[in-house]
C-alpha cells in the first residue's frame, strides 16, 4: 500500500461501476472487495455484517479464505472485528496477532496477515457491519488511509444487507413495518397524525461527484453560506431575536470555523464523493459516536455537530429549513418529533397545533415536560434513537398515557387507538361530571384544588377543571416566549388577564424563576457546571434589580385595589426572603408616590424548594404570609439528583420515607410557628402521591390541569379519619417500599387511585 493513499477518485469511479453494473449483492460484494484490495494494495479486504442474532458474519472477503464466507461468525464483542462493531470506532494495528483483542479463526487462513485495519459499516446511527484490510507485512496505516476507507464504507452502507437489533429497526423503517416503543408520558392523551421532524434530515440524493472541481467549488459555497446564516443569527439576537440560545450559536460558529471539519468534507469531495456524500459520511460517524456516549456535556457537543452537518446539507438543498412554515391543517394532523426541546422552542410550537410531540431525550420534570402539560398536548419523552426509526410523513400513535409510540400502526392497532379515544372520551366527561361536586373528602374535609399554570391560555383550564384558583403562575413563561423582553405594559396586561380569568379565585403569582433551564440569551445566559444549582431563581432576580423591580411594579399595579399573592422562587435563606420582600415593599411605596392605590391585600409568600429553607421557617415566621413547596426542585435538591437528567430524574420515588417524613416535618413546622403551607409540584398532580400528601395534612395542593380530575375523584372517595392514621402507621413502619403499602391501605379503603 502506498505511503500517502488519498481516497483515489478512480477507486470511486470503479465503485460506481459496479454498484451500477451488478443486480446480485453477493457478485457485488466480492468485486467491490476485490477492488478496495486491488487499489489499496491491500492482501485481504473482507466484509463482515451485523446478523439478525447480533453476531459478526463474514459475507466477502479477497485474500482470505473464500470457504469461510457465510461460515465464520463472531461474537459482537469478540476479536477486533466486535470490538469496532461495538464502538462504532476505527481499530488500526500494527500487528493484530499479537493485540489482546485478537480472536484466531483457522478457518479463514489468516495466519500470516499482521497489519490490520478495520471501520465501521453505519447506517442510521448503528453499526450494520465492518470492513477491514489486511497486510502481510507489519505497518501502520496512515489517517488518510482509515478516512478513505471509512468513505469506502459509507457506499457499502447502501449494499450491506441490514440486520440485527438496532438495524432491524432501521429496515422496518425502510420498508414501512409497524414498531411500538416505549418511552415516558410527559402529558397524558392520545394522538395520531404523520411525523414532522422538527430538525429535518436531508438525505444525500447522490454519492459521487460528476466533477470534484464543481464539488469542491459546491462545497466551499455552502460553507461560506453556512458561515454567513450564523454570523446573521447572532447578529439578529443582538437585536432582540430571541430564537435558539445564543450559547448554541455561538457553540456552531465555534464548530463551523474548525479547520479539521471542513478540511474532512474537503477530502471527501476531492476523493469523489458528492458534496452531499462526503457531509453524510462525517455524520454518520458524528451520529455513531452520539449514541455511544453517555455523558451529557459531550453528547451536547455532538448533537451540536450533527447539527451543524444536517444545516450544510440543507444549505446545500438550498433551503435552511425546508419544512419551518407549513403549519399542520385538522384534517391532516401531524406529531412534531424532536431529539430535544427547550421550553421556549415547544411554546413556539405549541402554538402550531400539532397532535402529539415525541421527545428522544427530557426527563419528566423538566421544563419543556411542563410546558407541554400546560399545553395539554400528549407528550412522550425519553426515546433513546427513536429518530433512527421514523421518516417523514409515517403515520404515528402517540399514547400520552402510558408513554408509548406506535410507528406506522396496522389495522389492529389502528382500531385499538380508536377505542382507547372513546375511554379516554369517557373519562373526560366523568371528570367534566366532578367539576361542580364540592372539593371535599368523603368524610366532607375540604382541600383546596389549585391549578398551576403559566400561559395566558392556561386560564382556560380553571373553568373547564373547576380548580378553585392558581396556586402556581410560572411568571417566567411569558419572558420565554417572547421575541424581545416584555415591557411593564406587557407584564401588567398579562397579570390582570389572569386575574380577571379567575374572576376572584386566588392567583398566586410566582415572580421570576429565570436560570437552570430557563435561560434568556443576552440575559443568563452565562455557562455554569451545574445549572440547577446555579445562578437562578431569586438570586438571579436580586442581582438584576432592574428587571425584578419591573416585574414587582407591574405586578402591583396588576393587582391595584383587588388581593394579590406574590412568592418568591428557591428561596434558601432567611435573608434572601427578606431581601425580595423588602423590595416588593419599596415598590408599594414609590407606587404611593406616584397615585397608585396598590392592592387591597398583599400576601408575600416563599417556595420552599430547597431543603435549608425548610430550617429557616421558625426564622421568617411573622414575616412570610404563606410557604408553598415546589417539590420539582425539592426533591431533586433533596435526593442530589438532577430533574433534567432521565437517568437520574426518575431515580427516586416520591413516595418514600425519607420524602414523607421531611414533608410531614415542614408540615408540622408551619402549624407550629403559623405559616399556611401549600403544595405545587407535578407531583401533586398524581393521585397516589396527592393521597399521601393529603394523610400528611396538608389542604391546599396546586398542580398541572390534567390531574385535578384523577385527584378529586380520588378525594371524594376518600374518608380522610381512617386513611391518616394509618398511614402515619406506615410512615413508622420498617418496610422499604411505602408506596406499596398505600397502594394495600387505598384498596382496603377503597380509595379509588386509578384512572377511569
Ligand atoms: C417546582 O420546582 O416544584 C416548581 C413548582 O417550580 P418549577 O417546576 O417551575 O421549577
Ligand atoms: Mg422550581
Amino acid at each position: 500500500m502506498p505511503d500517502s493513499f488519498s481516497i483515489p477518485r478512480l477507486l470511486m469511479n470503479r465503485l460506481r461501476s459496479v454498484m451500477a453494473a451488478e443486480a446480485d449483492t453477493e457478485a457485488r460484494l466480492l468485486k467491490v472487495v476485490r477492488l478496495i484490495a486491488g487499489t489499496m494494495v491491500a492482501d485481504v479486504c473482507s466484509i463482515y455484517r451485523r446478523t439478525d442474532d447480533d453476531r459478526m458474519e463474514l459475507i466477502a472477503t479477497e485474500g482470505l479464505r473464500e470457504d469461510a464466507i457465510n461460515r465464520t461468525f463472531l461474537a459482537i464483542d469478540e476479536g477486533l472485528v466486535g470490538q469496532i462493531a461495538q464502538t462504532a470506532q476505527p481499530v488500526s494495528i500494527q500487528d493484530a496477532p499479537r493485540h489482546p483483542k485478537f480472536s484466531y479463526r483457522p478457518e479463514t487462513g489468516e495466519d500470516p496477515y499482521h497489519a490490520f485495519l478495520g471501520v465501521p459499516i453505519l447506517k442510521g446511527g448503528l453499526v450494520i457491519g465492518v470492513l477491514t484490510v489486511q497486510n502481510r507485512t507489519e505497518r501502520t496505516y496512515q489517517d488518510d488511509e482509515i478516512d478513505s476507507l471509512q468513505t469506502i464504507a459509507m457506499v457499502l452502507a447502501e449494499i450491506v444487507p441490514a440486520s440485527g437489533s438496532g438495524a432491524e429497526q432501521t429496515e422496518a423503517a425502510r420498508e414501512g413495518r409497524s414498531v411500538n416503543l416505549q418511552g415516558r408520558s410527559l402529558c397524558g392523551g392520545l394522538g395520531m397524525g404523520r411525523v414532522r421532524l422538527h430538525d429535518p434530515v436531508i438525505p444525500a440524493a447522490r454519492f459521487f461527484a460528476e466533477d470534484p472541481e464543481i464539488e469542491e467549488h459546491r462545497l466551499e459555497n455552502a460553507l461560506e453560506e453556512l458561515h454567513l446564516s450564523i454570523d446573521r443569527l447572532l447578529a439578529a439576537e443582538i437585536g432582540g431575536l430571541w430564537g435558539e440560545p445564543r450559547e448554541v450559536i455561538e457553540a456552531y460558529k465555534l464548530l463551523a470555523s474548525d479547520p479539521t471539519w471542513a478540511e474532512k468534507l474537503r477530502e471527501g469531495v476531492r476523493g469523489g464523493l458528492s458534496a452531499e456524500a462526503s457531509i453524510d459520511r462525517l455524520r454518520r460517524e458524528h451520529r455513531a459516536r452520539f449514541e455511544k456516549v453517555k455523558d451529557p456535556y459531550l453528547r451536547e457537543r455532538l448533537h451540536d455537530l450533527e447539527d451543524l452537518d444536517n444545516r450544510l446539507l440543507r444549505m446545500l438543498a438550498g433551503t435552511e429549513n425546508p419544512h419551518a412554515n407549513d403549519k399542520p391543517s385538522a384534517d391532516d394532523p401531524e406529531i412534531l418529533i424532536a431529539r430535544r426541546l427547550g421550553p421556549a422552542e415547544l411554546l413556539d410550537y405549541g402554538k402550531a397545533g400539532f397532535a402529539a410531540i415525541i421527545l428522544e431525550e427530557v426527563a419528566t420534570s423538566s421544563h419543556a415536560a411542563i410546558v407541554a402539560r400546560g399545553l395539554g398536548i400528549p407528550t412522550v419523552g425519553g426515546i433513546d434513537g427513536l429518530l433512527t426509526h421514523v421518516s417523514r410523513g409515517d403515520r404515528v400513535i402517540v399514547d400520552g398515557e402510558d408513554g408509548r409510540v406506535h410507528l406506522r400502526p396496522d389495522e389492529d392497532l389502528l382500531n385499538a387507538y380508536n377505542n382507547r379515544q372513546a375511554v379516554l372520551s369517557e373519562r373526560q366527561a366523568l371528570y367534566a361530571a366532578l367539576r361542580d361536586e364540592p372539593t371535599e373528602s368523603k368524610d366532607g374535609v375540604p382541600v383546596r384544588l389549585m391549578l398551576n399554570a403559566g400561559l395566558g391560555l392556561d386560564t382556560e383550564h380553571l373553568d373547564s377543571t373547576g380548580a378553585q384558583g392558581i396556586g402556581l403562575f410560572r411568571t417566567e413563561f411569558q419572558f420565554l416566549m417572547s421575541e424581545r423582553l416584555p415591557s411593564v405594559t406587557d407584564q401588567i396586561e398579562l397579570y390582570k388577564h389572569v386575574l380577571s380569568a379567575a374572576d376572584g379565585r386566588p392567583v398566586y403569582f410566582r415572580t421570576l424563576d429565570l436560570g437552570g433551564d430557563k435561560l434568556l440569551p443576552n440575559l443568563n445566559d452565562a455557562r455554569e457546571e451545574n445549572p440547577a444549582l446555579g445562578w437562578r431563581s431569586i438570586r438571579f432576580a436580586l442581582d438584576r434589580p432592574g428587571l425584578f423591580r419591573r416585574q414587582l411594579r407591574a405586578l402591583l399595579r396588576a393587582g391595584e385595589g383587588k388581593p394579590l399573592s406574590a412568592m418568591f422562587p428557591m428561596v434558601t435563606s432567611a435573608h434572601e426572603f427578606r431581601q425580595a420582600k423588602q423590595m416588593l415593599l419599596e415598590e408599594v411605596e414609590w407606587g404611593k408616590s406616584r397615585g397608585y392605590q396598590g392592592p387591597s391585600d398583599l400576601k408575600v409568600g416563599a417556595m420552599l424548594e430547597t431543603p435549608a429553607f425548610a430550617f429557616a421557617l421558625e426564622d421568617i415566621a411573622g414575616e412570610v404570609d404563606f410557604v408553598s413547596i415546589g417539590t420539582n426542585d425539592m426533591l431533586q435538591f433533596f435526593h442530589a439528583a438532577d430533574r433534567m437528567t432521565p437517568l437520574v430524574s426518575d431515580r427516586y420515588p416520591f413516595v418514600s420515607r425519607p420524602v414523607m417524613r421531611f414533608l410531614a416535618q415542614v408540615f408540622e413546622t408551619c402549624e407550629r410557628v403559623g405559616v399556611p403551607v401549600s403544595i405545587c409540584g407535578e407531583g401533586a398532580g398524581r393521585p397516589l402521591e396527592a393521597l399521601c400528601l393529603i394523610g400528611l395534612g396538608y389542604r391546599s395542593l396546586s398542580m398541572p390541569g390534567g390531574g385535578i380530575g384523577p385527584v378529586k375523584r380520588m378525594l371524594r372517595s376518600l374518608d380522610i379519619a381512617s386513611f391518616g392514621p394509618a398511614f402515619a402507621d406506615l410512615l413508622h413502619k420498617r418496610d422499604p417500599a411505602l408506596r406499596n403499602g398505600v397502594l394495600d391501605l387505598a384498596r382496603v379503603q377503597g380509595i379509588v387511585l386509578n384512572d377511569v
